[in-house]
């Protein structure tokens, strides 16, 4: 990945190799590299998108160096880092990790983005307050980015799993909430986002295990590959400006096949060639 410097670059892929809050299954530190070495087998050019990666400029800023085991120091270093890249006219493309990790980047851009707006899509609500009294859990993420930016700017797609609290919780607040499906209510949503600042979180889980095995909570049920491909694509062709985006959760130990890293190679490429600098 990077075929350029920073400087001369518009968009820059970090990876957060962190993954000391799951409440399941860890792995997920190993993500961000092994995403890096399947992209090798990857085509550069996109059918989808019918654009070759040597026409955006990026760089891969490589890792980030995180104190294992504090989650609030790297949290801390995380929103500084990309608090850096907004400053320096960055298009940020983080790659987890774990998905508390997103958490320090909508703070990151809720500073930079008045009006911004967040589409989350993934298998669980990540609505929890805390975990087991932890506030700083994977499963909290979109709970925090509702109080941070309000919950009526927060768009959740493709959840099937969380506790009947979460589910309430999206049907008071006023923040959007699609079960079970991706493609089609994004394709209803997109539209009234026209315009915005729209920051994307995926986390991997959201596609079935069938095709996504390597991640830490797996949940049956999910989308295919081709649907999460499709989702991609209406945002790239829609009429919001997006700002930055990750892909969090890709855990490879739980996958000796390694489909996981490399679908998950395929997806950030369509994100880098289909959605910054649409505006
Ligand atoms: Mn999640
Ligand atoms: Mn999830």
């Amino acid at each position: 990945m990077g075929n350029r410097s920073y400087e001369e670059s518009d968009i820059v892929i970090y990876g957060m190799p962190m993954d000391y809050t799951v409440s399941f299954r860890p792995g997920s530190r190993f993500g961000p590299n092994r995403i890096r070495e399947a992209s090798i087998g990857l085509e550069e050019f996109s059918p989808y998108r019918n654009r070759h990666l040597e026409e955006v400029k990026y760089h891969d800023a490589g890792d980030m160096l995180l104190p294992f085991g504090n989650a609030a120091k790297s949290l801390d270093m995380i929103e500084e880092y990309v608090d850096k890249l907004l400053g320096d006219g960055k298009f940020p493309l983080g790659i987890g990790g774990e998905h508390l990790v997103s958490w320090p980047i909508f703070r990151s851009f809720s500073k930079k983005y008045d009006d911004l707006a967040i589409i989350h899509i993934d298998a669980h609500a990540d609505l929890r307050e805390e975990y087991e009294g932890e506030p700083l859990s994977h499963s909290t993420p979109i709970r925090k980015a509702c109080g941070l930016i309000g919950p009526e700017n927060v768009y959740s797609f493709g959840i099937r799993s969380g506790m009947r609290e979460e589910f309430q919780y999206a049907k008071e607040s006023g923040m959007y909430m699609a079960k079970f499906e991706v493609a089609k209510p994004l394709k209803e949503v997109l539209p009234s986002l026209a315009g915005r600042p729209v920051y994307v979180t995926i986390d991997i889980d959201v596609l079935d295990p069938a095709y996504a095995p390597g991640t830490g909570t797996a949940e049956a049920g999910g989308i295919s590959s081709k649907e999460l491909l499709e989702a991609i694509g209406l945002i790239a062709d829609s009429a919001v400006n997006v700002v930055g985006c990750d892909l969090v959760e890709v855990s490879p130990p739980y996958d000796p096949t390694e489909q996981t890293s490399i679908a998950a190679s395929k997806f950030i490429r369509e994100m880098l060639l289909g959605w910054p600098g649409k505006k």
